[in-house]
């Protein structure tokens, strides 16, 4: 971390106007909106293969759910809205063959250390039917014993004992759906859940320890303003999780049919949203906890917030990371899974997902390769979006190059951002300065090639701040 990155962050309401268009997030480089078909079963089965021989690297498994039995309407998710709760029997089924389609090709036994189940709701599925999943697991990959398995939580659907159960799986760290205290906001996106409720399991979830535990929450809902998010703030500071995601709503409604419940005269301003996010800033600043980049904050003491300090804070398709979780095995309809040089995506329609399974197919349907130049690219935006600073000798070391000569088009497109004192480039590298962390992911864009490449420039992503 440079000297730069450690200073508190500084909102410039001028300058997050004049750069926060839309943007994508860089879970990824290349974003999977540039995925086709040329990566197919085929082409992910090769990529497994040659995992059987890097068995000593390390691993992560993704696990998606995608059951829910209440729809959210902001939601954005690859989601299956569902009151049939028997669902997720023959999705357990098709998980289970999925993994020995995987194995089949990289050998059984690999070690994992990270693991994390998304959705959807990963509490969908019954706590015997995800014993029977673990008991898959571990059948198929070895868990580290200092492993971080994590698990999405929405309150609405555990009590304590469950997170105990959760807790006797083997899972050990947690997040929490939150979004909004207020009822009024909770009633306009169709969310309700009670303080009561949450912080019970915050509790249970501490008692039976699991580490790292996680809310989420969102700004920019309908019926929100800057008063009321203030107490739901100051409910969740005193709650005292690990960590706090603050998402700012992108209220896309062509594409995410949900949201066409929303009323657009509910929604707070552009001015009330900026309020709201200063006040959280600051009154998690003032509780002890770091800005560790985008929209995720962690408390001093927490891992991620240490990593950070370390210089080891990683990004990967679910966010932060205290570790490079290095290959990433995904499982499930719409997962996405990134081993060697390929990133693959598994069929995102249900019926299509299981037919393949049942023809014995890994259900990938599209992904992409990654050259020379999207490694360096994908090293450099992640060490941004990270650690707001990019050194060249370390990319250089990483991967044999001259990256100040070969990433001058980068440097070049970030003129405006240097100018406006938002960034430095230097001899030495490039550091985002506090008044530009907001706007990281701008800074990141200047990097993508595939971006330049693209016609329809920025339509579909949400804003950058
Ligand atoms: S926000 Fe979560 S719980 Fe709500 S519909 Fe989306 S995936 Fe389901």
């Amino acid at each position: 971390m440079s000297a730069a990155s450690r200073e508190p962050l500084v909102i410039d309401a001028e300058l997050l106007e004049r750069f926060g268009g839309r943007g994508p997030r860089y879970t990824s480089y290349p974003t999977a909106d540039r995925f086709d078909e040329r990566v197919d079963a085929d082409r992910y089965g090769r990529a497994l293969l040659e995992r059987a021989d890097r068995r000593g690297e390390s691993l992560g498994l993704y696990v998606h759910i995608p059951f829910c039995r209440v729809i959210c309407y902001y939601c954005a998710c690859n989601k299956i809205g569902t009151k049939h709760v028997e669902q997720s029997t023959p999705y357990l089924e098709a998980l289970r063959r999925e993994m020995t389609l995987v194995t089949d090709r990289t050998g059984r036994g690999q070690t994992v250390r990270h693991l994390h189940f998304g959705g959807g709701t990963p509490t969908f599925m019954p706590d015997a039917e995800l014993g029977q999943l673990f008991d898959s697991m571990r059948e198929h990959f070895e868990f580290a014993d200092d492993g971080e398995y994590s698990i999405e939580v929405d309150p609405r659907t555990v009590g304590p004992q469950r997170i105990r159960a959760l807790r006797d799986l083997g899972l050990n760290r947690i997040s929490l759906g939150v979004q909004d205290f207020d009822p009024t906001v909770q009633a306009a996106v169709n969310r309700i859940q009670s303080y009561e409720q949450t912080v019970a399991l915050i509790e249970a979830a501490r008692d039976s320890g699991f580490r790292s535990i996680n809310v989420d929450l969102i700004y920019g809902l309908p019926k929100q303003n800057p008063e009321s998010f203030r107490e739901t703030l100051r409910k969740t500071i005193a709650a005292a999780p690990d960590r706090i995601a603050l998402y700012h709503y992108a209220h896309l409604p062509t594409l995410f049919k949900p949201q066409r419940r929303i009323s657009e005269a509910d929604l707070p301003s552009s001015e009330a949203k900026a309020r709201m996010f200063e006040t959280a800033v600051s009154m998690f600043e003032a509780a002890g906890y770091l800005h560790l980049g985008l929209d995720h904050f962690a408390h001093e003491n927490d891992e991620l917030a240490i990593a950070q300090r370390e210089g080891r804070l990683h990004r990967n398709f679910q966010g932060y990371c205290s570790h490079d979780s290095g290959d990433l095995i995904a499982l499930g309809v719409s997962a996405i899974s990134s081993v060697g040089d390929v990133y693959a995506q598994n069929d995102k329609v249900l019926d299509g997902y299981y037919r393949r399974i049942e023809r014995g197919e890994l259900p990938i349907v599209r992904g992409i390769a990654l050259d020379e130049d999207d490694f360096i690219r994908r090293d450099a935006i992640q060490s941004l979006m990270c650690d707001f600073s990019l050194r060249w000798d370390a990319l250089d070391a990483r991967r044999g190059i001259d990256s100040r000569t070969r990433l001058a088009d980068a440097q070049a497109a970030l003129a405006p951002l240097v100018e406006a004192g938002a960034v430095r480039v230097d001899e030495s590298g490039i550091d985002v300065l506090p008044r530009g962390r907001l706007l990281v992911r701008a800074v990141a864009m200047a990097f993508d090639r595939h971006l330049a490449e693209r016609a329809a420039g920025g339509v579909g992503y949400s804003r950058i701040a």
